[in-house]
């Protein structure tokens, strides 16, 4: 995922395959950016909300999710000319 985030829509990926449905990223997250899905996946719900804190990505015990850094202007997709 080097370059992909760029144009990636949500500022965190959950690499759902890992996800043991533990809750603890949904119940640590400040800002409600997380939920629970039916399947006992997490689920980014509310992406506006987050700030990046990554204290989802500290807490998951199985390396499930992925905090991108903020997009910079260079790093936004070319747009055509
Ligand atoms: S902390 Fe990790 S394993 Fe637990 S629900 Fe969140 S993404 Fe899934
Ligand atoms: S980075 Fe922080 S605000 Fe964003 S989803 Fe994770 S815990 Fe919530």
């Amino acid at each position: 995922m080097e370059k992909e985030w760029a144009t990636y829509p949500h500022p965190i990926y959950i690499y759902e395959p890992w996800c043991k449905g533990c809750d603890i990223c949904v119940v640590l997250c400040p800002e409600g950016t997380l939920e629970m899905g039916r399947e006992k996946i997490a689920h980014v719900v509310r992406p506006e909300t987050c700030t990046r804190c990554k204290l989802c990505e500290l807490r998951c015990p199985d390396f499930c999710i992925t905090v991108f850094p903020k997009k910079k202007k260079a790093d936004a997709p070319e747009s055509p000319s």
